[in-house]
């Protein structure tokens, strides 16, 4: 055992699934390569939940050097489109993951899943079962008790493979007929008795095209998958767990019937693990209820920024990075839990606050006149990219005699600690100068319509020249270059953090009817030509981005990411 390997087997502090890697490959049962795969079935658009599966699926080959395959779990044609394999392909690789040559179909095995199914028949193993959907129910039975024998069980081999050939031939209906495999009726584990492993359906399927009206069902599929890529490490989502012996099953008949990989003199015999899947608050995640969100047309779609779903995390403005950095962060094992959205709030905004150029745009604007500034002079004050990152430099933002500010940045009568804008104190304009309020003047109704003071003509950049401590700082535009541009504010899809745990109330009546409000807001020049999806950091306001879609130099529209509030880090976790 080389020495790495055995460093590798003694860190406890991996976790459970690298720890069983990490002794495989001491062992020497991977024939020297770890292979795992992700396997989507291609029946929607892959989520925040996913991303946790796929981290893990490619984390784990990444880090033994090995190959994770994408394999279309594609056994149910009347869900599934090229549509959705396509958009899965393209989130995986936005996400940064590379399968290189190991990508494939479940359809593109349906001959060989038919044959293995014909050898079981022959051997034994499997049977043509004529069960009614509630018979079959009550056959199987309950955990405690032994299930009943369905009356065709031991019906001859060669009667059940002529039967089987008919049924793939198309001569029976949807639900007539269906090949069971042959267990064990008494096993405690109700997967083990005589799962239907065959069905019947008369749909083409998007990939296999009509060459096929039945189809294998996931159980009898998926070990069958795993086996033939030469899979060593198949990972899955704890509901799995009690489907383990039967993939261990069919990987013993794929073993009797000499039908596993052997690489480099090893032969390979595929295991599967299982691990929590992530669950997140203010949050539905199955694809079921994602598709019902749009095809009820509560969302604008499955890239609406309000879902959980990759690419509307994309059009909302999330990165990768933050999506990988979450899912490091939330670690993986067997325990089932809720993570707080917050967190990934976090990892976001930790992350865009390295990377989104600032820039200011003002809201609810109230225009500021400066007495003393000349009229129609234009002045530039040379503002920060990021703070946090002084290789991406500055810029010019013009300025002038009249700019805005956001109305709640200004108090009349200002309350304690407030330290922004009111009569007789002085406030820093960003990067602009330092200005006092003077007096201000109103409508009939008494709403603020200008805001009159002065500037000091020596606070260059917004420093005083004598050093002078300042308290407040606001962001402005300039009124005369103000360019006005489409805010969509998102927020929560949904209001309560489990919009699934009241069982009396669907969770649609909980979606957030404030989750999106679009708004008109005053930018600085340079967001004019916003490239679609650049990123941003609204200076005192949130993380936005131009929207992919809508967004069109000139004409842009920005989705708010997130607000600059991290409840996360407020909780000191
Ligand atoms: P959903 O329950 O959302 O409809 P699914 O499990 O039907 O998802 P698949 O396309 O079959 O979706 O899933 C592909 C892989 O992603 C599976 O291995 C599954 O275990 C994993 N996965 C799905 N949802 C989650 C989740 N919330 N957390 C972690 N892994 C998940
Ligand atoms: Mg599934």
């Amino acid at each position: 055992m080389s020495e790495e390997i055995k460093a590798a087997v003694s860190d406890t502090s991996r976790h459970f699934l690298k720890q069983w890697v990490a002794e495989d490959v001491a062992a020497g049962r991977t024939g020297g390569q770890v292979v795992t795969r992700f396997p989507p079935e291609p029946n929607g658009y892959i989520h925040i939940g996913h991303a946790k599966a796929i981290c893990i699926d490619f984390g784990m080959a990444q880090e033994f050097g090995g190959q994770c395959n994408l394999r279309m779990d594609d056994t149910n044609p009347s869900k599934e489109s090229d549509e959705y394999a396509e958009n899965i392909k393209r989130d995986i690789r936005w996400l940064g993951f590379d399968w290189g040559e190991g990508f494939y179909s479940a359809a593109d095995l349906f001959g060989k899943m038919y044959e293995i199914a014909e050898n079981l028949i022959s051997g034994g193993h499997a049977y043509v079962c004529g069960l009614t959907q509630e018979q079959w129910k009550e056959y199987r039975g309950i955990p405690t008790a032994p299930g009943k024998e369905s009356p065709t069980r031991n019906r001859a081999p060669e009667e059940n493979l002529a039967l089987f050939r008919r049924m793939r031939a198309g001569e029976f209906a949807d639900g007539t007929l269906c090949l069971r495999a042959k267990i064990d009726m008494a096993s405690p584990n109700i997967h083990f008795r005589d799962p239907v492993i065959y069905r019947i359906m008369h749909v083409p399927h998007y990939h296999a095209g009509d060459t096929w009206c039945i189809y294998p069902m996931y159980d009898f599929a998926h070990p069958i998958e795993d086996a033939l890529e030469g899979v060593t490490h198949s990972m899955c989502t704890l509901e799995f767990e009690v489907h383990r012996p039967l993939y261990g099953w069919v990987v013993d008949r794929m073993d009797e019937m000499g039908l596993l990989v052997v690489r480099n003199g090893v032969k390979i015999r595929p295991q599967q693990r299982e691990f929590a899947r992530l669950n997140l608050t203010y949050t539905v995640m199955s694809k079921r209820k994602l598709l019902q969100l749009v095809q009820e047309k509560r969302v604008n779609g499955w890239d609406d920024p309000r879902m959980p779903t990759v690419c509307g995390l994309r059009r909302r403005g999330y990165t990768p990075e933050a999506i990988r950095d979450f899912c490091e962060r939330i670690g993986v094992s067997k325990y089932q839990s809720e993570t707080d959205v917050a967190l990934l709030e976090h990892c976001l905004r930790d992350d865009l606050n390295k990377r989104a150029l600032r820039r200011m745009v003002v809201f609810d604007p109230v225009k500021v006149v400066i007495d003393n500034y000349p009229e129609n002079q234009t002045g530039c004050a040379e503002a920060q990219n990021n703070p946090e990152d002084p290789g991406a430099g500055t810029r010019q933002v013009p300025f002038g005699r009249e700019v805005y500010i956001e109305r709640e940045d200004f108090m009349e009568v200002p309350a304690k600690k407030f330290f922004r804008m009111a009569p007789g104190q002085e406030v820093r304009l960003r990067a602009a100068c330092l200005f006092t309020c003077t007096h201000v003047t109103k409508d009939a109704a008494g709403v603020i319509t200008e805001i009159h003071g002065t500037y000091d003509p020596e606070s260059k950049g917004g420093n005083a020249a004598d050093g002078r401590k300042i308290k407040g700082t606001i962001h402005w535009v300039s009124a005369a270059h103000a360019v006005p541009v489409e805010a969509r504010l998102y927020d929560r899809l949904f209001t309560v953090p489990d919009p699934l745990g009241d069982a009396a109330r669907d969770f649609v009546e909980f979606l957030n009817p404030g989750s999106l409000k679009v708004v008109t807001a005053y930018a600085e020049p340079a967001l004019a030509s916003a490239v679609p999806g650049e990123k941003f950091q609204f200076e005192r306001i949130g993380y936005f981005c131009a929207d992919p879609v809508d967004s069109k130099p000139g004409k842009p529209v920005f989705n708010r990411t997130v607000t600059l509030k991290d409840s996360w880090a407020k909780q000191g976790k």
